[in-house]
């Protein structure tokens, strides 16, 4: 899966890796997560189909009624005289009329109601004036399978209601209620361990000391792997000793398919990062041509997938969103999908040098002319987290631009690509 471990790192020279490359190495070698897990419907929520659902029933299971009003012979409503038909029962959801519907007859009937026998149209109650016992149809246009709803015309036994792979939202718990599956099969929690090392790392409810920062990057990953398909195990900040990278290596490796650190691997770090990893797994320092986030390492820890993310917290999300993400959702055999991408207008002019692919954080609305458009949240730093606050869509600058001229269209994508 990978080069010698520590190729790129220690050649700055190193050729760039286009986002598009680097993303298409990390698909082409993540492992489809092969084990499920049997729910019940309401615990399935946003997990995912492992196989597909075949409907064992039909969907509507009888023919009903679509509407409120009167169920009929539609060779009785033929006439060019309005008719005047007998009402001989009534029919409600849930309680069917028992008899059958002779020439000159019709059953009130309400909507879902099973279609009484003889009967193969429904009048609305709007289009009929009832007078007793009888109603009088003016309007003498009636079809046929009129305001019917067939059985299996939604639905059909034997058809696939759901492929694997689908992600259950509430469209498809509700689909699978109608099917009448109560227990659906779902790829297994993915288990992710993270952790972040460096000695001026502060966790949070601790005094900081001179030189230290807090650790937010565990706060951020916690936050992105909070995810119903996802077991997080948070194995905490890890010091600055060979013995205790070791460690959380090895532990992490133990417990997850997926193991994710933080920080450490741009040129110039501590050599015991690259050497434990060197030690313990196969794993290639990448140069991405990305900003922010340009140092990746990718590969893997004894059985476990790594990614090792640059320190920089915006880099940490952007890395996160654009290689991690689609590995993940990989991993638990989520169908692939487009990404979410809109052209909208910058309203400034958005700086830029040519090499890299930038990922800038934008307010993506609606101008006064009802179209898209996209503004800067200012300062760009890969260490100001707060413009990923204020954001709430990615700027795509493509990586041989030189930035965009206010007015320009530019490609967003919204944070909620990410969301599900
Ligand atoms: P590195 O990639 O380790 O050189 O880190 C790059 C920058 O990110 C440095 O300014 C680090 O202090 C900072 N950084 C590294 N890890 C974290 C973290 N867990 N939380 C916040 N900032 C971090
Ligand atoms: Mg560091």
């Amino acid at each position: 899966m990978s080069n010698t471990p520590t190729d790129g790192c220690a050649d700055p020279g190193q050729k760039l890796l286009s986002v598009e490359q680097g993303r298409n190495r990390i698909l082409a070698a993540v492992p489809i997560i092969g084990t499920a897990e049997q729910l019940h419907l309401r615990a399935a929520l946003d997990r995912i189909l492992h196989e597909p659902v075949v409907s064992r029933v039909d969907v509507p299971a009888f023919a009903n009624s679509a509407m409120d009003g009167y169920a009929v012979r539609s060779e009785d409503c033929f006439d060019s005289q309005p008719v005047a038909l007998e009402i001989i029962g009534s029919a409600f959801a849930g309680a069917p009329f028992a008899g059958q519907v002779g020439t000159g007859q019709c059953v009130r009937i309400m909507t879902g109601a099973v279609m009484p026998d003889g009967a193969d149209a429904v009048l609305m109650q709007e289009h009929v004036s009832r007078d007793g016992g009888q109603i009088r149809c003016e309007n003498n246009t009636v079809r046929r399978g009129q305001n019917v709803r067939y059985a299996g015309e939604d639905m059909r036994c034997g058809d696939t209601v759901l492929p694997a792979g689908q992600r259950l939202g509430a469209a498809e718990l509700g689909l699978l209620a109608s099917v009448g599956v109560a227990e659906v099969r779902v790829t297994r929690k993915l288990r992710v361990a993270f952790f972040s090392t460096g000695d001026e790392l502060a966790s949070v409810g601790t005094p900081l000391g001179r030189g230290q920062i807090y650790d937010s990057n565990r706060y951020t990953l916690f936050g992105m792997l909070s995810r119903p398909e996802i077991e997080c195990h948070d194995l905490g900040v890890i010091p600055d000793h060979r013995e205790a990278v070791r460690a959380a290596f090895q532990e992490a490796a133990a417990v997850a398919d997926l193991v994710l650190t933080s920080g450490g691997v741009s040129v110039g770090e501590a050599d015991y990062v690259t050497e434990m990893l060197d030690e313990l797994g196969e794993i290639s320092f990448w140069r991405m041509a990305m900003k922010p986030g340009k140092p990746l390492a990718f590969g893997r820890l004894d059985k476990a997938v790594f990614f090792g993310l640059p320190g920089n917290p915006v880099s940490v999300m952007a890395t996160f969103y654009q290689f991690v993400l689609p590995a993940i959702r990989q991993m638990t055999g989520e169908q692939a999908r487009e990404p979410l991408l809109i052209q909208a207008r910058s309203t400034q002019p958005l700086n830029k040098a040519p090499g890299r692919m930038e990922f800038q954080r934008g307010i993506l609305q609606r101008g006064a002319d009802g179209q898209w458009q996209v503004a800067t949240t200012g300062l760009q730093g890969s260490h100001v987290l707060s413009s990923m606050s204020k954001a709430n869509c990615f700027i795509l600058l493509p990586a041989q631009d030189a930035g965009a001229a206010a007015g320009d269209l530019v490609t967003v994508q919204p944070f909620q690509d990410f969301c599900s």
